[in-house]
């Protein structure tokens, strides 16, 4: 049990912010929600190097980005990648839709 350091509110199992530190109920847990001076800090910081961090919207945390992946990739690059993964696509689908048109046609 403990109080949430924003409203007050007892919390049975509070959230402690990553960056500052201080324990949060479920409505102020996000930096965003709690005016965060921890995130104050780490956005400064990272406005120095920006390259280096990507936002993770699933942990609701800044994580390094790997390394090798420092950059976007080239829209080209991008596109050819995203063809070749929807001509995979058509191609099974193709094959599906060929078995059933010749299971239904007594070939199976
Ligand atoms: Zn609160
Ligand atoms: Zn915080």
């Amino acid at each position: 049990m403990a109080l949430c350091s924003l409203c007050g509110k007892k919390e049975v199992m509070p959230f402690t912010c990553k960056f500052c530190g201080n324990k949060y109920c479920a409505d102020h847990r996000l930096p965003e929600n709690h005016e965060c001076l921890g995130l104050q800090k780490f956005k400064e910081q990272r406005s120095k190097e920006p390259e280096k961090w990507i936002y993770d919207p699933f942990h609701t945390k800044y994580k390094e980005a790997p390394v090798g992946r420092k950059t976007p990739k080239p829209w080209a690059e991008r596109l050819s990648e995203a063809l070749k993964t929807k001509a995979l696509l058509y191609a099974v689908l193709g094959i599906i839709l060929l078995a059933i048109v010749l299971g239904a046609l007594g070939f199976l």
